[in-house]
């Protein structure tokens, strides 16, 4: 039986309400859940907002629905009612059965039958859902659809709101770090952040992670670990998921006598769950990883001023194995001479050409800049054999002017290669003064300084494992501009 019109509107006042109090993000979207489950008569009802890759769900407000259900793995928006993506209402009438549920076994014992998903839109871009579950078989009419939009429109502006909030926060706290000359360590916050942290340490973890660009997901799978009959007796939660490695993380930076409770139970997961990667982070472990990366206090000098991380190192590795499995193809049955100027193209040429799949023969140029403005190029040190004839892909860190790579070609050319082609791991296309062909290029970047992964400042910073932007005038006892 349908709601009356007044009756939707009374709920709807009460959820306006909620919305513009002075309560937690959660706090609001599980009230929203409550009464719009409520409201269409459904056993329970899941507020999601999308991470910000836009790759997994994020529960930010839920009612009626199990610890289990609710943890039950990662989220992922292609593969959970992947339609709502493009803004569609998604109905799914047996979630035990239909390929767009993500985990129809777990629906299935968790007695869930029918699903419908509402869209959050914000300027018609889809952020987040509303997910509505019911027990029994059944469909929803016209009118609780268009009740749902409603909601799904209040958190759309909520969603909005709180983002606003973290954004003003973090650009408090960049620019009170700014004052003090001090390394920035805030991501440009483009998208709601929505985790509520059950301690600190967590909080500081999933910071260092956004630092570094690591894409993470807080406690998204609850493993049981003991059953009493039919019951879960004993589960466990690890704090974070990182989907880039695969891994599963429990932080113990809490009292060591936990330590040792926390040990048995990652025994009992690993033996019930084997093909579950997981890795206990106690608090001299957490240091040494914030110090690899060079946060925290061992690491300090490390990153100095480097203001951002554009792309961490498995998204490095990514692009430059599908660089590599295109250059492979282009030149299939050939042989291929790379070359590369020293030193900025180290670590790219290196793990370039452990994926090509050709035979490949390397050869280095050196060359030192001069003139009143530094833009003569003089080559210091040339090939070492000839390349007359040769199929020749040019391997560079980043095309910047173009003028450096465009005096290059034309001296490589004089040489009568069979074909001269260039690969560059950067291309920063906003400062392009002369036109230069680039055949592969691995990222487009921003007009900034960049630094890490082969590319220096002052000689130094090459050896960190990622790409980050450098502002000098955060290095101490450097002078602002
Ligand atoms: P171009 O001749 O294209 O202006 O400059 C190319 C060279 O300038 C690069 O090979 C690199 O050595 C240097 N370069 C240009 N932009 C950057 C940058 O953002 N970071 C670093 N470390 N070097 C850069």
């Amino acid at each position: 039986m349908g709601r009356s019109r007044a009756s939707y509107y009374s709920i709807l006042k009460q959820i306006n309400k909620v919305a513009n109090s002075a309560l937690s993000l959660k706090k609001i979207c599980n009230s929203i859940a409550k009464s719009a489950a409520k409201a269409v008569q459904a056993n329970g009802c899941r507020i999601l907002s999308f991470n910000p890759q836009k790759e997994y769900l994020i529960t930010i407000g839920a009612y009626g629905l199990s610890d289990i259900y609710l943890k039950k793995g990662p989220l992922d928006v292609h593969k959970s009612l992947p339609d709502i993506l493009d803004g569609k209402v998604v109905f799914i009438a047996n979630a035990a059965k239909d390929e767009r549920v993500q985990y129809p076994k777990v629906a299935l014992a968790q007695g869930i039958s029918s699903i419908l998903g509402i869209p959050v839109l914000e300027k018609g871009e889809a952020i987040g859902e509303i997910r509505i579950y019911t027990r029994e078989p059944r469909q929803f009419s016209e009118a609780d659809r268009s009740f749902l939009l409603s909601v799904a429109d209040i958190c759309a502006v909520i969603f909005e709101r709180a983002e606003l909030h973290q954004l003003l926060e973090q650009d408090y706290k960049a620019s009170e770090k700014r004052r003090k000359s001090s390394r920035v360590s805030s991501l440009p916050a483009t998208t709601l952040r929505p985790t509520s942290f059950a301690h600190p340490s967590e909080e500081d973890f999933a910071k260092l992670l956004d630092f570094y660009c690591i894409e993470w997901l807080y406690e998204p799978r609850s493993f049981p670990l003991r059953w009493e009959g039919d019951k879960i007796a004993e589960m466990f939660t690890p704090d974070f998921y990182l989907p880039e490695l695969d891994l599963y993380i429990e932080l113990t930076t809490l009292k060591q006598n936990l330590l040792t409770e926390k040990n048995r139970k990652l025994r009992q997961l690993r033996a019930l769950y084997p093909e579950v990667n997981i890795r206990l982070l106690n608090k001299s472990d957490f240091l040494k990883l914030l110090a690899k990366y060079g946060y925290g206090p061992l690491g300090e000098a490390k990153v100095e001023g480097v203001d951002r991380v554009l792309y961490s190192h498995a998204k490095i590795q990514r692009r430059v194995r599908t660089l590599a499995r295109h250059i492979s193809r282009d030149y299939t049955g050939q042989r291929l001479v790379l070359v590369g100027i020293l030193k900025g193209v180290v670590c790219f040429m290196a793990d370039l050409m452990q994926h090509l799949s050709l035979p490949v023969t390397l050869d280095f140029m050196a060359i030192s800049y001069y003139g009143s403005d530094g833009q003569v190029v003089k080559i210091t040190r040339d090939l070492d054999s000839s390349i007359t004839g040769q199929h020749v892909l040019m391997v560079e860190d980043i095309v910047d002017t173009g003028m450096t790579l465009n005096y290059i070609l034309s001296h490589l050319s004089a040489h009568n290669p069979a074909s001269l082609r260039v690969c560059t791991l950067l291309d920063k296309r906003a400062r392009r003064l002369v036109n230069v062909p680039l055949d592969y290029v691995g990222f487009e970047v921003p007009d900034e300084f960049v630094v890490g992964y082969g590319l220096d400042y002052k000689g130094e910073y090459r050896n960190l494992p990622f790409i980050g932007i450098l502002h000098p005038e955060l290095i101490k006892g450097t002078k602002p501009r």
